[in-house]
């Protein structure tokens, strides 16, 4: 439910959730939110925080952060950018592989950071040299801040190596899976909706990106059969003709390619779980970042396959593109944003925002936020509101008056909802919603209003205030500006699945109990172990027919 009805004066109004643009925000974010009932914010006529969502393409300042609202999300986490700078990420990973051994952290090509590594990297390249009977490695050349593979350059003999800015040089994975002789990468979304504690879901669908002309490592310099980008691809001569084996442009969905290798008798799940590792240990690297709620990054992973079904990491994009080249596109990226707004979990009572809390509680006194069953008051700043919730196993005063304000927003909700389309479809992942957050039917909710007692009158907080063992601590809560939002009301724990997102962190309570209050990695690493060797390595699957040798499906 995105339109809310007006409570107090005028209960015919609807009251949309608004989103706030920043520029260059690809268009396809405006039209999902249109599409769902949303309003775009008026910066004239509104107030400050008069909004719920705020996307741009470039991080927030801290202060955007620090006075970010119980009914507001942002779409980028602070600092992110230590996992999407090539270097950064670069040592992020070199520096796990030290402390957690190479076994686990070997999907990440070996890299160097140029300048600053140019001694190692000319010990590494003269070893192999000098290695009887091994053939040269070839490398790849990127600089650390550009993308859509620009300045990218692929080498075997150093003489070929220049670079003017910093780059990273990385072994080059000269044996990618190939299908009908075309080179492939995945681009994988994955959503973080808090990094503390570390909360991750990936998005079962996505898009396979294809070089646009066959490999061939005799033609270093061709991009065309060597980058996977569609930036780049989209101006090759065999973008738009039929290609055998791939057909037209460079793109296919991760269920076509599912369905590719199933029918060779791979198993894809086994490659699925072994990239939801990848996923998870590399976002470790990270931690810990600056605490921040009410926000979440979506990050666009490359992954890249070798003829050996290992799958690599090659890089992790910061906004990953959302603009829209071909109907494969459209069709992914769209359901991923209307995905990422279920996932975002608002609530009804997210609609009225600041100013409407006024007016709800107008002759009740203060009426307090609430995205989970408790929350901040209007006038308390975020910080306090989470204290507030800390204190709440023993008194929640508040809870009357919330439920009294959420009472009311339910009836005016029930009552114009016969008269309003609210949301244009009703997906999968609404329904998924519903179920997991069902809301008090209306009855329930006056039977709650008729009982609403004084604050302080020994009320005890309602099941959804109290802690369970998956809410974060209440010292973890004091450090947030508000309470997260991702957990549903239901058993307070991240919801398993929104639409095509799956939750991969925390896979099971051990996990979660390390990731509570603090991230503690020697623990996590520990489960992923268990798990890992759990899972069938992916040599040991028989596989009817090589697919790297295939021509057609
Ligand atoms: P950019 O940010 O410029 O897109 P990437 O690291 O994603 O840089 O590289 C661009 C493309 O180059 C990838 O999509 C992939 O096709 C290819 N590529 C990058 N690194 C490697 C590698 N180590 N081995 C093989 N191919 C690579």
């Amino acid at each position: 439910m995105e339109i809310m009805a007006d409570d107090h004066d005028t209960r015919d109004s609807l009251r949309p959730l608004v989103f706030r643009l920043h520029e260059n925000v690809p268009a396809i974010v405006r039209e999902v939110l249109l599409d769902r009932g949303w309003s775009e914010f008026d910066k004239k006529h509104q107030d400050d925080t008069d909004w719920n969502l705020y996307w741009r393409n470039s991080p927030f300042h801290i202060t955007d952060h620090h006075s970010i609202k119980p009914w507001q999300r942002l779409n980028h986490y602070p600092e992110a950018v230590r996992v999407t700078r090539k270097d950064y990420l670069a040592r992020h990973l070199k520096r796990m592989k030290g402390a957690y051994g190479s076994a686990l952290y070997e999907f990440s090509p070996v890299a160097f950071i140029m300048p600053n590594d140019y001694v190692k990297f000319i010990a590494e390249y003269s070893k192999e040299r000098q290695t009887a009977g091994r053939r040269p490695s070839y490398w790849i050349c990127k600089p650390v801040d550009l993308s859509r593979g620009r300045g990218i350059l692929i080498f075997q003999d150093i003489k070929d190596l220049v670079y003017d800015c910093t780059v990273i040089v990385q072994k080059y994975i000269s044996n990618p899976l190939l299908i009908s002789g075309y080179k492939l990468d995945l681009r994988l979304y994955v959503c973080v909706t808090s990094f503390c504690p570390l909360t991750i879901y990936t998005y079962e669908e996505g898009l396979v990106r294809f070089a646009t002309e066959k490999f061939d490592l005799g033609s270093l310099d061709n991009v065309y059969a060597h980058l996977t980008n569609t930036s780049i691809n989209k101006y090759g001569a065999s973008y738009t003709k039929y290609k055998e084996g791939i057909g037209r442009g460079c793109k296919w969905t991760f269920s076509k390619f599912r369905s590719y290798l199933r029918i060779f008798g791979v198993d894809d799940m086994v490659l699925w779980q072994k990239i939801n590792n990848i996923v998870i240990l590399t976002l470790l690297a990270v931690i810990p970042l600056p605490v921040a709620s009410n926000c979440f990054e979506l990050f666009g992973f490359d992954i890249l396959i070798d003829d050996k079904f290992k799958p690599w990491l090659l890089e992790v994009n910061y906004n990953p593109a959302l603009c829209l080249d071909c109907s494969i596109d459209d069709a992914v990226k769209r359901k991923l944003l209307h995905d990422i707004v279920e996932l975002l979990n608002y609530k009804q009572i997210d609609a009225f925002r600041q100013n409407q809390v006024a007016g709800i509680k107008a002759g009740r006194g203060r009426v307090p936020w609430s995205t989970a069953g408790e929350s901040a008051t209007k006038e308390t700043p975020g910080l306090r509101a989470c204290q507030k919730v800390a204190k709440c196993t023993a008194a929640s005063s508040a809870q009357p008056a919330l439920q009294a304000a959420r009472g009311s927003i339910l009836k005016v909700v029930t009552l114009t909802k016969k008269t309003v389309r609210a949301h244009p479809r009703k997906t999968l992942t609404s329904q998924l919603r519903e179920r997991m957050n069902v809301p008090k039917i209306p009855s329930q909710a006056k039977a709650e209003a008729k009982n609403k007692q004084p604050p302080g009158a020994g009320h005890s907080p309602p099941k959804s205030a109290q802690f369970s063992p998956w809410l974060p601590t209440p010292d973890f809560c004091n450090k947030l500006p508000t309470r997260p939002y991702f957990l549903s009301d239901k058993d307070q724990r991240p919801i398993p699945r929104v639409g095509d997102f799956v939750l991969i962190f925390p896979f099971n309570e051990a996990a979660l109990q390390a990731s509570r209050d603090g991230t503690d990695i020697k623990s996590i690493i520990k489960e992923i172990n268990k798990l890992v060797k759990k899972q069938l390595p992916l040599k040991q699957q028989k596989t009817k027919k090589r697919v790297g040798c295939l021509t057609s499906v």
